[in-house]
């Protein structure tokens, strides 16, 4: 390093699934909008619906997408926080509708607690994770 050359901190790349249901995919797109600048340094993964949504938005994200949700994508992204390979998830689910797949989302929500990934279901709290330096 030169002398007076400040060095630049290297931000530690995590693993995030990101995943919203139907009625919630336009609020957690404007929120990876609002949050591509931390979310470019990391890697994402999303089911395949949301995951595209997200691509429209951030083309420059690096997004891998697993089956839809409702077609074992929620069990996919579980599979892999019970391998320990995700760090965060960003899960905007949907209270107000019913889900065919509702077993799929109770237990990829489950195995975050059972694993303490850290989960935000809403915007609020995926602000104040996006706040905590957890992403920097
Ligand atoms: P989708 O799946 O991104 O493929 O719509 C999300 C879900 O409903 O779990």
């Amino acid at each position: 390093m030169k002398l007076g050359a400040s060095p630049v901190p290297k931000v530690e790349q995590k693993n995030i699934a990101i995943i919203a249901h139907d009625q919630k995919k336009r609020i957690l797109a404007t929120w990876v909008f609002n949050n591509q600048d931390k979310l470019k340094h990391h890697k994402i993964f999303s089911t395949a619906t949301t995951g595209g949504i997200i691509h429209e938005e951030c083309l420059q994200l690096d997004i891998e997408v697993t089956k839809s949700g409702p077609l074992g994508g929620d069990q996919q992204i579980g599979a892999m926080i019970a391998e320990e390979g995700i760090d965060l998830l960003i899960f905007f689910t949907d209270p107000l509708s019913p889900h065919p797949h509702d077993v799929d989302v109770k237990a990829l929500s489950r195995l975050a607690v059972v694993y303490d990934v850290p989960m935000a279901c809403s915007g609020a709290t995926a602000d104040l994770i996006a706040a905590s330096g957890y992403l920097d």
